[in-house]
């Protein structure tokens, strides 16, 4: 039996792992960095021991570091998560070579899972359908443009070494494989160090299915059943939902074996994920289904089989790891009503799922017994550009399906978060979505419909509840403000009533407030719009020197700039291009002189693990190029600065 534990992660994970093992009788012992000091991970622990400052390499990521605090602490056991570590054969090693249970499979297993083309070998051995493609050592870009050909467009190119759907790019046409493979390659190499590659041909209306799988130490495995998640953006899921809607028996039955199949092929001990992808258009009359990879920890998006099968996976971990039998076996196990989950991200649908950071002032989730919420942060935290930027998950579970998405809606309109946008408007758009009430979810549906799912924000009006409640402030006279108007930077129109025209900034970008003061009643203006309707709906939360509307699953983030830093936000749209994050320059794609198009690729930067794209905002020339590949840049730092696009070229030489 283990008696202590290390948790060798943050957030929300960290805490769900937490709660399990406290109800065992287990002694807990989380790690954070100074980063993660408003998070929850380290409070809710038994022991806690501070990692390092916050870049993930010298801390979460450090096995040394974390083999150390678990020996200072006296952990018997690391239970790494997901993400980091976890799936690190050399740190699973590690651990067995400190004496310390690693809860999770062998290194020798997460070895032969961990590369996606060996993967697929040895799936293909074990009789396991794989997506037809080349997953061979040959990587000259000849050669591999030669494969996708022969596979057929569209393909897919895989970082061998990848996950978290980084290192990966469809390729529609020949003339992008050159392009496209150079990007995956440099995402791949910075992200996993290994920049090798393979290519598959691109599934159409691909439907993303997988199997939960478990095994022990005395060679039992089983399969507790299937999770559908089609619903991702950039490759990466949103939601997922246990059982897949409309799966014909037969082919459940299929998956599950051929999961316990591809788990038997490694002698797999633990949990475990087999993933595997189809066309959705054809499932249900081929029964086609292919092994895409396998993911040997525990997943984001467990909750929803624990909801559906009744039982806790850390639980089984634990004891899987302490070298206990499993608990059940196959015949013991059954599915029961429809669970969802939603992943709330920091981050702006928008803007292309831009990862947004900040301090969170309002922390607040619905406290229904019925809806479960597992996250690890709380109001005063700070999402920091160090780690992947999810807050919170939020999972129901009901008879149905329908009764499930009615009370995942409910639960997200009924979240309350203000500091840093989120994607919550963007989740209950796909939630009402026909395609997902029908269950015809396919990976490409949020990209294809983005600008519809990713429109519904606050209505830049609604700043006006800011503003009135912030004049209303001013008016009862606080310290050192002098006359009516306090310190607003304004000046006053003359004619009818009195006016006063406020400069503003409304997540950043200059606004106009003007308010008009007729008979002592205020009405104010936000760019000449009178406010929108729903100011009912709306919340209004102050932190910092900003007051945060909350309205429609988003929110506007209103600033009151004196005259002195109104230059600092006049942001875009004056061909100054600035980086949107901080990160590191992954390549810089025009020079000086060079006449660009809007929408044009000016520069990649890797930030978050990811690599984003910066394009041009204007048509124009480029004047300037402030930054070079490899540099570091700070967010909000001018990169590029692109003037008109007819301007004049000096004459000569
Ligand atoms: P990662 O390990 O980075 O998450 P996966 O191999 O699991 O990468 O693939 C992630 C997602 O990419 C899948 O869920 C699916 O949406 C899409 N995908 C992967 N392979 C294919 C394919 N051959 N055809 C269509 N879509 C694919």
């Amino acid at each position: 039996m283990i008696k202590s534990l290390l948790i060798a992660n943050r957030g929300e994970i960290a805490c769900r792992i937490i709660r399990t093992a406290r109800a065992m009788g287990i002694r807990t012992i989380a790690v954070a960095t100074e980063a993660d000091r408003g998070w929850l991970h380290w409070r809710e622990a038994d022991e806690a021991e501070f990692i390092g400052e916050g870049p993930a390499p010298d801390s979460y990521l450090s096995g040394r570091a974390i083999i150390e605090a678990a020996r200072k602490h006296g952990a018997d056991a690391i239970h790494p998560g997901y993400g980091f570590l976890s799936e690190n054969a050399d740190f699973a090693q590690a651990c067995a070579d400190a004496g310390i249970v690693f809860v999770g499979p062998s290194p020798e297993a997460i070895r032969s899972m961990g590369s996606k083309a060996g993967a697929k070998a040895l799936m293909e051995k074990a009789g396991v359908p794989v997506v037809p493609g080349y997953h061979g050592e040959r990587q000259q870009p000849d050669f591999l443009r030669q494969k996708a050909y022969e596979i057929g467009y569209p393909v897919m190119i895989k970082a061998v070494s990848g996950g978290g759907g980084r290192g990966m790019r469809i390729v529609n046409k020949a003339i992008e494989f050159d392009d496209q493979l150079n990007s995956a390659r440099r995402e791949a190499k910075s992200a996993f160090s290994d920049d090798r590659v393979l290519i598959e041909k691109y599934l159409a209306n691909p439907r993303h299915i997988e199997v939960q799988v478990f095994g022990d130490s005395h060679g039992n495995v089983v399969h507790l059943f299937e999770r559908d998640c089609s619903v991702q953006r950039r490759h990466q899921k949103v939601i997922e939902e246990a059982p897949a809607p409309d799966l014909p028996e037969a082919v459940r039955d299929a998956m599950g074996a051929a999961a316990v199949s591809a788990a038997r092929a490694v002698g797999y001990c633990g949990a475990g994920t087999v993933e595997f992808i189809a066309d959705g258009s054809t499932l249900a009359d081929t029964g086609e289904f292919y092994f895409m990879e396998m993911n040997t920890r525990l997943q984001v998006e467990h909750p929803v089989t624990e909801m559906i099968t009744g039982l806790d996976l850390v639980e089984w971990q634990l004891r899987v790891a302490a070298g206990e039998p499993l608990p059940k076996s196959q015949g013991q196990l059954g599915l029961r009503g429809h669970a969802i989950e939603a992943r709330i991200y920091a981050e702006d649908p928008a803007a292309d799922f831009r990862p947004a950071m900040g301090r969170l002032w309002a922390v607040g989730f619905p406290a229904d017994p019925s809806v479960r919420v597992d996250t690890g942060v709380a109001e005063g935290a700070v999402v920091s550009p160090f780690y992947d930027s999810m807050l919170a998950k939020v999972i129901v579970h009901r008879p149905d399906r329908a009764a499930a998405i009615a009370d995942l809606k409910s639960a997200l309109v009924r979240i309350r978060i203000a500091g840093v946008g989120t994607n919550i408007g963007f989740l209950s758009a796909i939630l009402d979505a026909d395609a997902f009430s029908a269950g015809r979810m396919d990976t490409g549906f949020v990209d294809r419909n983005i600008d519809r799912l990713a429109g519904r924000r606050p209505a830049r009006s609604l700043a006006a509840l800011a503003v009135r409640e912030r004049t209303h402030r001013l008016q009862a006279g606080g310290p050192g403000i002098n006359g009516p108007w306090g310190d607003y930077s304004g000046f006053e129109i003359g004619g009818l009533g009195r006016s006063v025209v406020s400069d503003i900034a409304i997540d950043g970008e200059p606004a106009r407030a003007t308010l008009t003061w007729i008979d002592g009643k205020l009405d104010i203006l936000i760019d000449d719009e009178p406010l929108a309707g729903i100011a009912g709906e709306a919340q209004l939360v102050w932190g910092g020197d900003k007051a945060f509307v909350l309205a429609a699953g988003g929110q506007l983030a209103v600033g009151f700039p004196s005259p002195v830093d109104k230059a600092s936000v006049a942001l875009g749209g004056d061909g100054h291009v600035k980086a949107p994050m901080h990160g590191r320059v992954a390549s810089v794609r025009v020079g000086t002189g060079d006449s660009v198009a809007r929408g044009d690729l000016l520069f990649t930067l890797e930030a978050m693990k990811m690599e984003h794209s910066i394009r041009a905002p204007l048509d124009g020339t480029v004047e300037q190029v402030l930054i070079a590949e490899d540099q570091q840049v700070d967010d909000g730092a001018t990169a590029l600065v692109i003037g008109p696009a007819n301007a004049e070229q000096p004459a000569g030489g």
